[in-house]
């Protein structure tokens, strides 16, 4: 442990969706490989007070912590990458910054005066920043600022950064910023152009980046490197090329191999340790060289997104490396099961995955796909909604509990085998109000469940506001399904699974956000290999 916290602040420029989450969980992780304790913030410039409530066209995935905040997606990143645990203080937004300071002002804390952003807001954002290494005790904190240089809504984020340059020793905080190099196929080159003003108008503000990250699809030559050191005033050594990867996991050894590690402690004038990336060289070694292949379905309906299922697709791969198998992800959309014709939309999957999600848009199609599943007896992973249509499914074609449905989707239903959860009953406001967070969960014994986690007691990270309801549990068990983990106090059913089924999970909580490449959930790892197995024997008899 140094004595005194160090911060490295990223920004990015030129255009967005260069994958500043990416780079930032890269850093921790290297920076974890020379020893060194970190966290990692993101900070979102936008007024919403977390994501939770934002659809998944405008934001992607909500990323769940264990302590029950919704947040952004890179947090999913920071945690895949690295040993970190996030919690509610590593994602700040601009909606939460103005909440605290507009109730402050209403209680009279300002005691008369003007409430200005500089130094109101800037004050509450750097007090936030500074939280982290109070609470989360580590020895290098990395600060992603959402957006792109130049966005209006940026601007207190990016002055209050200035500003701890100041307040802090410079040796303590370093600027990164990554931005993009553009290669213009008319002219056969590569333009450093944008990237000059992108950091002019850092620079504009008063920050000077020490470190660059360049995007780019060419390799930058000497030449290059010392055209953007001399234009944009940093040492032609902290000139990173970060080049498209194979894999994102790559990406913290691509930026090894250009000694990212060392600049950055020399930089913040910590001691470089020897580096040990091994068990991640290995991870990404067998992530590139598979020797087996699947198709996994996932039967959602935000598959035109890249980012809506973030950390599902992320743990399908994850399965996928456990199982020296690349995975092969067909995305079937919900609405058009419901059309029928599942034969042809399911041809050559070894396992269908059903995703969580809210409204009715697509349930009957989820529900179909479960039926799909079950029947042919193919591997299903069910997340939480898709736990969901697992039950109602079984209830309505096994148990023939005919329109047994979610309240949530049809209030009238005479068979409300989901129903609302007795906490939810008097919730008004849709923000931060679901069952949200990381809950106890006892495995039956003798389950699929209970073997893959190789343990009796478990704990996930839950999203929802609906359950199963236990008034229908007889029922359902008589017909044969197995409620294969519940609550400690035994009242809420967590995870069901169905009898002679080669691997039938579904779960009401959500395992994607715990899955790392070298720590893959034990869910997905065995979902993959009974999906392999169900491929290698082809018991499963659909075309
Ligand atoms: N809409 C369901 C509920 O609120 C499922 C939520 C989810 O899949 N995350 O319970």
């Amino acid at each position: 442990m140094t004595t005194k916290t160090k911060y490295i602040f990223v920004t990015g420029g030129v255009v967005s969706s260069l994958g500043k989450g990416i780079a930032s969980a890269s850093i921790g992780r290297l920076l974890e490989s020379q020893g060194y304790k970190i966290s990692i913030i993101k900070c979102d410039p936008y007024i919403n007070v977390d994501p939770g409530t934002m659809n998944p066209y405008q934001h992607g995935e909500v990323y769940v912590t264990n302590d029950g905040a919704e947040t952004d997606l890179d947090l999913g990143h920071y945690e895949r990458f690295t040993s970190l645990t996030t919690t509610k203080l590593n994602n700040i937004t601009t909606g939460q910054i103005y909440f605290s300071i507009i109730s402050k002002e209403r209680r009279g804390d300002f005691l008369g005066g003007t409430v200005q952003v500089i130094p109101h807001i800037t004050d509450a954002i750097k007090e936030r920043i500074r939280l982290v290494p109070k609470e989360q005790n580590c020895d290098i904190v990395i600060v992603e600022i959402g957006g792109t240089v130049g966005d209006i809504e940026g601007l207190p984020f990016l002055e209050s950064i200035r500003q701890m340059r100041l307040e802090e020793s410079t040796e303590d905080i370093i600027n990164i910023h990554l931005t993009l190099i553009p290669y213009i196929k008319s002219a056969g080159e590569i333009k450093t152009k944008p990237t000059q003003h992108s950091v002019g108008k850092l620079r504009e503000i008063g920050i000077q980046p020490d470190i660059l990250l360049c995007r780019t699809e060419k390799h930058l030559n000497k030449s290059l490197k010392q055209k953007i050191s001399l234009f944009c005033n940093v040492n032609e050594t902290s000139v990173i090329e970060a080049m498209d990867a194979k894999d994102i996991y790559e990406i913290p050894i691509l930026y090894k191999k250009q000694n990212l590690d060392e600049i950055i402690v020399n930089l913040l004038h910590l001691a470089s340790k020897r580096s040990n990336l091994t068990e991640w060289e290995d991870t990404v070694h067998k992530a590139l060289s598979p020797s087996k292949k699947v198709t996994i379905a996932v039967a959602g309906k935000y598959i035109e997104l890249q980012d809506a299922y973030k950390s599902i697709y992320e743990s399908l791969r994850h399965g996928g490396i456990a199982n020296d198998c690349r995975l092969e992800i067909k995305k079937v959309d919900a609405e058009d099961i419901e059309n029928g014709n599942l034969g042809e939309l399911f041809k050559g999957v070894s396992g269908i995955l059903v995703p969580g999600g809210f409204g009715t848009r697509g349930i009957e199609g989820k529900i179909e796909a479960v039926r799909y599943a079950r029947e042919n007896k193919i591997p299903l992973l069910g997340i939480c909604l898709g736990m969901q249509a697992a039950v109602i499914e079984f209830s309505r074609n096994v148990c023939k509990l005919q329109g047994a449905a979610s309240t949530e989707f049809t209030p009238e239903t005479p068979y409300p085998v989901i129903c609302l959860l007795e906490e939810q009953r008097k919730v008004e406001d849709l923000g931060g109000t679901m069952r949200l967070g990381s809950y106890a969960c006892h495995l039956k014994k003798g389950t699929k469940s209970r073997e893959a986690y190789g343990s009796s007691e478990i704990s996930e990270r839950h999203r929802h506001r609906y359950e199963f309801h236990n008034g229908y549990r007889l029922k359902m068990e008589e017909n044969g399904l197995i409620i294969a983990g519940i609550s400690p106090e035994g009242t809420l059913v967590e995870i069901i699974e169905i009898e002679n089924h080669p691997w039938f999970v579904a779960c009401q909580f959500h395992p994607e956000f715990k899955s790392k490449p070298n720590k893959p959930h034990p869910l997905f790892k065995d979902f993959i290999s009974a999906s392999i197995k169900v491929q290698e024997n082809n018991i499963n008899t659909h075309s």
